[in-house]
């Protein structure tokens, strides 16, 4: 089987290219800018020594499409688009969905009437979900969403204590982001546990940009970090994270800011960048080794609010078998992975120094609990995603 995986964001398409029975990316690539006077287009694939860059004007998503499609055509990967297997689309919110969907138009009129809970990515992922149509009518597409994975939490968890019934009307509840992400690496992690997954606890780490925590019991997420939409919980590169939300009125009041200066504010300006300047990792810990006590107090806190996640995760837990790290960060920052589980002896968590700091799979010594480290694939689980549900589809029929 051939799967195509789609990741738009408002001016981008992100792609790879499968080929599902040696789990290999044929092809893979990144344009960039749409809908600016001049796109960035970066294209890869087993083929091409060197990626193909090209600078041309991208209309729309769907001339973006078009330049995937002759890539892979000219390649000599593919005869035509339609002759893929199936096109998976990352979507980033899926309401209620507790799993991903085979589109068809009832599906496709529930990603829009979704839209209001996350206006910002919903529009890019269907206008891509509407390109990939046009340019390949005859291939099922699906659509995976990123909140699926976390719709097995309990109502006491996704509960928000405001006036229920207007938390009805309004679908005002924790959804939890990054589901794909938290999903692989609780199954890769099983495996190297050599433990079935449905009898696994885990305390899932996805550390990049964006940050979330997941709470994993008998191989079902029963708590989240992120909330409604993204901002809720860890501290992330430019997001705040958990926050008082008196907070948001405080700063109406004095600093006279409109509701979306304050959100741009709390998704935008805060996180790391809000408290060192920078959102990038990599730089704060460059900072506070030549003395920044900013970057210093930045990254501390920053371990600190995921300690407190695991604290809370193994409350309601009872039993961890593995703390998970995935994410830019949590692949390859020891430094974070150390001193955000150092000092935990007393839970049967005992970080291996040595260990971590070669960023070995298992960075746990004598430990009850285990201490992975597992590179993430969400376009690999997009791709086996929809390849189930397509197979899945095709026996029912
Ligand atoms: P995204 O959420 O955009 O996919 P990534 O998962 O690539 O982001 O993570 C980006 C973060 O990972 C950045 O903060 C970056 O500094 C951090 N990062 C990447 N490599 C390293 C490294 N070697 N050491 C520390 N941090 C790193």
């Amino acid at each position: 089987m051939k799967i195509l995986v789609i990741n738009s964001g408002s001016s981008s398409i992100k792609f790879q290219l499968f080929s599902m029975k040696e789990r290999k990316v044929l092809a893979s690539g990144l344009i960039e800018q749409i809908g600016e006077p001049l796109g960035k287009v970066k294209l890869n694939s087993s083929h091409h020594k060197e990626p193909v860059t090209q600078k041309l004007a991208i209309p729309t998503h769907e001339h973006g499409i078009e330049i995937i499609s002759s890539f892979l055509i000219d390649s000599k990967i593919i005869k035509s688009l339609d002759n893929l297997d199936g096109i998976g689309h990352r979507v980033v919110h899926g309401g209620k969905f507790n799993e991903s969907q085979l589109i068809d138009d009832n599906i496709m009129q529930e990603i829009i009437n979704n839209t209001p809970l996350a206006p910002i990515h919903s529009p890019a992922n269907i206008a891509g979900i509407k390109a990939a149509e046009i340019e390949a009518p005859n291939v099922p597409q699906v659509a995976v969403f990123d909140t699926a994975f976390h719709q097995t939490m309990p109502p006491y968890a996704y509960t928000y204590a405001l006036p229920y019934d207007l938390c009805k009307r309004l679908h005002i509840r924790r959804y939890g982001f990054h589901g794909t992400s938290h999903k692989y690496i609780a199954e890769e992690a099983s495996k190297i546990l050599k433990k079935p997954l449905s009898k696994c606890n885990f305390i899932t780490l996805h550390l990049g940009n964006g940050t979330s925590a997941a709470a994993i019991k008998n191989g079902k997420c029963i708590d989240t970090s992120m909330g409604l939409s993204p901002l809720e919980g860890l501290i992330m590169g430019t997001r705040s994270g958990d926050l008082d939300p008196a907070i948001i009125f405080y700063l109406e009041r004095m600093e006279k800011l409109k509701p979306y200066e304050i959100d741009m504010l709390l998704n935008k300006q805060s996180g790391l960048k809000g408290i060192c300047g920078t959102n990038d990792l990599r730089e704060v810990q460059d900072k506070m080794s030549s003395g920044d006590e900013r970057a210093k107090l930045a990254f501390d806190m920053f371990c600190y609010r995921i300690k407190k996640y695991i604290g809370a995760y193994y409350a309601i837990l009872g039993r961890v078998d593995a703390i998970i790290f995935t994410g830019g960060i949590g692949e390859n920052s020891a430094s974070v992975r150390y001193q955000s589980c150092k000092d935990l002896s007393h839970c049967g968590i005992l970080i291996d120094k040595k260990k971590n700091d070669k960023n070995s799979t298992h960075i746990e010594s004598r430990s009850e609990v285990k201490i992975l480290v597992v590179p993430t694939n969400e376009e690999l689980e997009i791709a086996k995603l929809t390849e189930y549900i397509i197979q899945k589809n095709s026996k029912a029929n």
